[in-house]
């Protein structure tokens, strides 16, 4: 069989089309037929996501700095005649290559497998049957089947299409979305003309239809833009850019160093040659080699830990940008709410009807058996086979459908009585929705939505004798009713119908009201316990609901938003908001509330913007097609994995698989362990670098011959500097990361308080290693060669002990982050192992120059080795390192907090 292409579908009509590619559109492709075809044409994915190869990978390593450097050391060792030495910094550059090859390997496979999961899934008809398929699946001749809120998949020819509008703005660069409809076009119609296609990468933001799979993959009109293909490949994120600055900034230093070593070496009369060696080695030793690699990789596996509880993270970046966040404005339904709804009542003119789960009889009061029809009419849900488990759709409305299967009037008997011609889909703005029937010789309209609006949009209400009009007054009453309910948290819906000779009557008016039902929505379990958490950890957190005031508030305080009294502001008061607004009252009053009812979504994004104007950064959860703008301004959008629609999900940087609000602190958490991991292993590392550098500097320009050799060094640097860093890139945190405020979004990660640290544990342990050299020569009169054994052991055990000075604060001396992190005790071991083979494996001892310097030796260097421990933790606890100011604005939200 040939590869199945089509020119200019747009141009045949959907029966021709559908015959080209073999199909039949109300049945779809068989399976067998789908898995000839995915041979033929490969998967529906843009080569972009193409695995990175490890070859790529492998000559990445020679692309550092450090691999050159060491490189130039070798060739010097074995110019000047040393070859155990030049042979020494080939392992070393090949221990240091392999070491990086494996883990940005690792960091790599699994951010592939993590972009797996988040994967684009689509709808499409196969053997007869609504299937749910990875978007990759997708071949020539499948039928799609799109819905309001789905990002296209493949590019279609579309054969069923109801009130579609499609955003093409990522093709055409045309914002204002696009008609669509079934009907052929000329053959020379323009890619914005074609409407009776849509194109994989756009966004379907109202209506409903499906399609012929016409090209997929690279096949697609993004396809063919190959640069589109290419600017989404490996972009860094800014954490691992600034590592990589600071990577650089400390080859210089170091050379800088190392240079000066050299030159007071010579002036003291050490010869050029051996003090070159020296020098290279130093520089070699105070690089740090894994910087950026061990920061992507501890970036990929808090995001790993962060897929496991749920939250999918698919930008690097935003891991960090997590752990700086001041600010959720989180939605209420299904996010702090279960969305798992159950009609508690129905208020009728006549009085309210109680709905007991399970003691539902049928129903004889005419009210509310109208009630109960329209509820069941006025339905979007996806009703199955009728039992309940099939249905899909908003839960509220898959409630409606429950009790009129109780009640007595299954859906699919309505169906047959009132058959559908028409619909009115949710508006957001208006808050309604419609559908409309047959109804004998008449049509009728069902309508449900916000009370506030549809009591407005009504001229008679139900009662059991037929309807009355709606005075004033009345008006006044069903509103205080609502009140009352939503006092209670209920969440509520007015429903509401009329009966006209036609079907295109326009829907939202001269209408009857014939009930309110109050749906009740349980507070999740887990959210109290986590909105404490994240008021603890200084992150304040605003509802923006598109329910009812009272609602919302009654949920609000549940939660246990706000402190004290609860400020809700309503929706209507920031209508015409800009987010320059100059009215500084209110200005202030938006940035202090707690709540914020029957907001637009337009508004949400005004929101966003003030709030960031203000200060803070700023997390948002969304979930409708409208959400798409806030979410792409916030700081970190979140979107909800099974409630949001693709669009939202596209537009967001976590998506939450489990749709709950408790998932948002634990990925916080996990954003703040990861750049605490990160700083630690930095400090860390760049302590042991400078302590070398400075142990073999001063000693050298101090006259003393130098306290270590070039080789001791570069195993030093091998063994000690590699795993504890590693390690400690891998810690949980500590328990009190989320009882601090956020960190200062602009923070570096290497601050002056780290340079501070660094300089304070370098020293010590400098200060340490000299003092044992000085007494090993000059107090047990040790010859040089022993009393360098001494120092290089000193040094070596005061390296591995410094993990220890790079705890959190909030811990105590021996139980905190660091001792309660099982690698660091692994890489502890195990480079006290290879410490010890360094001196008794007597062909290692004899490479690395390291005669046995006897009992007393050892136990100087030993008892040496915890000094720089002890002074450490004395420092810390006299409050003299870490010295962190709280950034000044992440103060003043703990504060409001
Ligand atoms: P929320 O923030 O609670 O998710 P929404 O913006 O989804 O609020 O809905 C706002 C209001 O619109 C709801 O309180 C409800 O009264 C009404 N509403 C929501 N969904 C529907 C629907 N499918 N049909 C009719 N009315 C709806
Ligand atoms: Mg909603």
């Amino acid at each position: 069989m040939p590869e199945l292409a089509i020119e200019r579908p747009f141009a045949l009509s959907s029966e021709d089309v559908a015959a080209a590619l073999g199909c039949l559109p109300s049945e779809g492709l068989s399976s067998q037929e789908v898995l000839r075809r995915r041979k033929l044409h490969g998967p529906n994915s843009l080569r972009m996501r193409k695995a990175k190869s490890p070859l790529t990978i492998l000559l990445h390593q020679f692309k550092s700095i450090i691999v050159w450097l060491l490189a130039a050391a070798a060739t010097l060792a074995f110019l000047l005649g040393d070859l155990p030495e030049s042979a020494a910094i080939v392992v070393v550059l090949i221990l240091n290559g392999g070491i990086g090859f494996f883990t940005e390997l690792r960091a790599a496979r699994s951010m592939e497998s993590l972009l797996r999961i988040a994967e684009v899934r689509t709808v499409v008809r196969r053997d007869g049957k609504i299937r749910r398929i990875n978007a990759r699946d997708v071949v020539p001749g499948d039928i799609v089947v799109l819905d309001a809120g789905d990002i296209v998949t493949a590019d279609l020819r579309l054969v069923e299409a109801s009130r579609m509008l499609a955003d093409e703005s990522v093709l055409t660069g045309e914002s204002t979305p696009v008609e669509k409809s079934t009907e052929t076009k000329a053959a020379e119609a323009e890619i914005g003309d074609r409407s009776n296609m849509v194109f994989r990468g756009t966004a379907i933001t109202q209506g409903a239809g499906a399609g012929i799979a016409v090209a997929t993959g690279m096949a697609t009109e993004v396809g063919r833009i190959s640069e589109m293909a290419q600017s989404a490949e490996g972009e860094m994120s800014p954490l691992e850019k600034r590592l990589d600055r600071l990577g650089y900034r400390l080859v210089w230093l170091t050379l800088g160093l190392a240079a000066l070593t050299i030159l007071a070496g010579v002036v003291r009369g050490h010869t050029v040659g051996a003090m070159i060696q020296t020098g290279i080695a130093l520089a070699v030793a105070a690089v740090p080699e894994g910087l950026p690699v061990v920061a992507t990789l501890c970036l990929a596996r808090g995001m790993w830990r962060m897929a496991a509880r749920n939250a999918i993270i698919t930008r690097l970046s935003s891991v960090e940008t997590l752990g700086a966040t001041t600010l959720i404005l989180t939605d209420k339904t299904g996010t702090l709410t279960e969305n798992d709804m159950a009609v508690a009542r129905y208020l009728l003119a006549g009085g309210s009807v109680p709905i007991e789960p399970g003691a539902m009889s049928v129903a004889e009061d005419d009210c509310l058996i109208a009630a109960v029809r329209i509820g069941a009419l006025c339905n979007s849900a996806d009703p199955g086979d009728g039992a309940e488990k099939e249905r899909r759709g908003d839960p509220m409305e898959i409630a409606l459908l429950s009790v009129a299967d109780a009640t007595g009037q299954p859906w699919r008997s309505l169906q047959e009585c009132y058959p559908r011609v028409a619909d009115h889909a949710f508006d957001p703005a208006l808050k309604m929705m419609a559908t409309v029937h047959e109804d004998g010789e008449q049509y009728l309209y069902a309508v449900k939505g916000a009370p506030e609006s549809v009591i407005e949009v009504c001229e008679t209400a139900l009662h059991a004798d037929g309807p009355h009009a709606l005075d004033p007054v009345q008006r006044k009453e069903w509103l205080r009713r609502q009140s009352e309910a939503a006092n209670d948290g209920l969440r509520l819906i007015a429903l509401a119908m009329k009966q006209t000779g036609t079907p295109n009557d326009a829907p939202y008016s001269g209408l009857t009201l014939v009930a309110l039902v109050c749906l009740l929505d349980p507070l999740r379990e887990d959210v109290p316990a986590a909105v404490r958490a994240s008021l603890d950890a200084g992150v304040h957190i605003v509802m923006l609901t598109g329910d009812h005031s009272a609602t919302a508030a009654a949920i609000a305080r549940d939660a246990g938003l706000g402190r004290g009294a609860l400020r809700v502001i309503e929706g209507r008061e920031l209508r015409g908001l800009s987010h320059e607004t100059e009215d500084d009252s209110l200005r202030e009053r938006i940035l202090s509330a707690d709540v914020f009812a029957r907001v637009a979504p337009e508004t949400k994004l005004i929101l966003v913007r003030l709030f960031q104007d203000s200060g803070h950064v700023v997390a948002m959860t969304g979930d409708g097609v409208n959400d798409a703008p806030a979410l792409k301004k916030a700081d970190i959008g979140i979107a909800m994995g099974q409630r949001g629609t693709q669009v939202a999900q596209e537009a967001a940087e976590m998506v939450l698989r489990d749709d709950a609000f408790a998932t948002i602190i634990a990925a916080m958490r996990q954003g703040r362990v990861i750049f605490d991991s990160i700083r630690k292993f930095v400090v860390y590392l760049m302590s042991c670098n400078v302590s070398e550098v400075l142990v073999v500097g001063i000693a050298v320009s101090g006259g003393l011959p130098p306290p270590l050799l070039p080789l001791q060094i570069l195993f030093l640097n091998l063994v000690t500097d590699v795993f504890p860093a590693f390690a400690l890139g891998l810690g949980r945190g500590d328990d009190g990361i989320m009882k601090r405020p956020p960190r200062a979004p602009k923070e570096p990660i290497v601050g002056q308080p780290e340079w501070l640290s660094i300089g304070l544990l370098g020293g010590i342990i400098t200060v340490a290693t000299l003092a044992a050299f000085g007494l090993a020569l000059f107090w047990l009169q040790l010859p040089a060669g022993k009393a360098v054994t001494v120092a290089f052991v000193t040094l070596a055990l005061a390296q591995l002990w410094n993990v220890f000075n790079v705890r959190s604060t909030q811990g105590g001396v021996f139980v905190n982050d660091v001792t309660s992190n099982v690698y660091v005790w692994a890489a502890l071991a195990l480079c006290v192992g290879l410490i010890g083979g360094a001196l008794w494996v007597p062909s290692l001892a004899e490479l690395l120059d390291l005669p046995h310097p006897g009992g007393s030796g050892l136990t100087l260097a030993v008892a040496a080795s915890f000094g720089p421990l002890i002074a450490g933790q004395i420092l810390m606890l006299l409050r003299v390192y870490p010295r962190r100011k709280v950034g000044e604005r992440a103060q003043r939200t703990a504060d409001k907090a």
